[in-house]
């Protein structure tokens, strides 16, 4: 008689846990991927960082770095220190306060930093491959999730339009429902930034109020 061939066990594990292990998988390619190009280019991934966001956000102190990196001023000083002496950066007065210094970063700095800000992008390869609707709710997940992490206190409340005073969420009809004060233009759902540079953040009760909004569609 015939042996059967052994069954897959039945999933029966909730998706959220396995949504999350699989995040855990994406979070650690990011990470050897950034590893891999930061040492590629002789930095520590943390220095990469900062690179980086130098370049997006223009000149900022080592405390404003510290906050918007997650990491603790220490860290932050450590690696500024290193770019200082391989002149990717430059260290300045700070006209906003007498005691603190400003960073930039130099032509060569500018450049890497630039390289940096793309590395990300190796991902988005494997997001191109889902489907427009799939692209369309799996964003819609990732500002959910992002929130959730800020309002934790997890990372750091920085760049995201739904915390973002400037942002007026369903205020219009059709495709395009929310505004952005800043630019004062409509936008799309998928215009929705993440990383804004103009972001600035809202009180915690204006934050609650946005958001209760944007999930209220009109
Ligand atoms: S300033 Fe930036 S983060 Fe704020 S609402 Fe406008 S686009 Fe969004």
């Amino acid at each position: 008689m015939p042996r059967r061939r052994a069954q897959p066990p039945v999933t029966v594990e909730p998706l959220a846990p396995r949504i999350a292990t699989g995040l855990h998988k994406i979070g650690l390619a990011m990470k050897q991927q950034a590893w891999h190009q930061a040492s590629g280019e002789g930095l520590s991934a943390t220095q990469a960082q900062i690179l980086a966001l130098l370049v997006a956000h223009g000149s900022l102190t080592g405390s404003e770095l510290a906050a918007r990196l997650g990491v603790s001023l220490p860290t932050v000083s450590d690696s500024v220190r290193a770019l200082v002496e391989k002149e990717l950066c430059v260290r300045s007065a700070d006209p906003r306060h007498p005691r603190a210094s400003l960073l930039s970063p130099t032509r060569r700095g500018a450049a890497l930093g630039a390289r940096a800000r793309a590395w990300p992008e190796f991902m988005a390869d494997a997001v191109a491959t889902l489907e427009p609707d799939e692209q369309r709710a799996f964003f819609q997940g990732v500002v959910k999730m992002i929130r959730t992490l800020q309002e934790q206190g997890l990372i750091p409340l920085d760049g995201m339009c739904v915390t973002c005073t400037h942002f007026r969420p369903n205020v219009h009809v059709g495709d395009a429902p929310h505004h952005c004060a800043f630019i004062d233009a409509p936008l799309v759902p998928e215009q929705l930034r993440l990383d804004c540079p103009d972001h600035a953040a809202a009180a915690d009760a204006e934050r609650r109020e946005l958001w209760a909004r944007f999930l209220t569609p009109g």
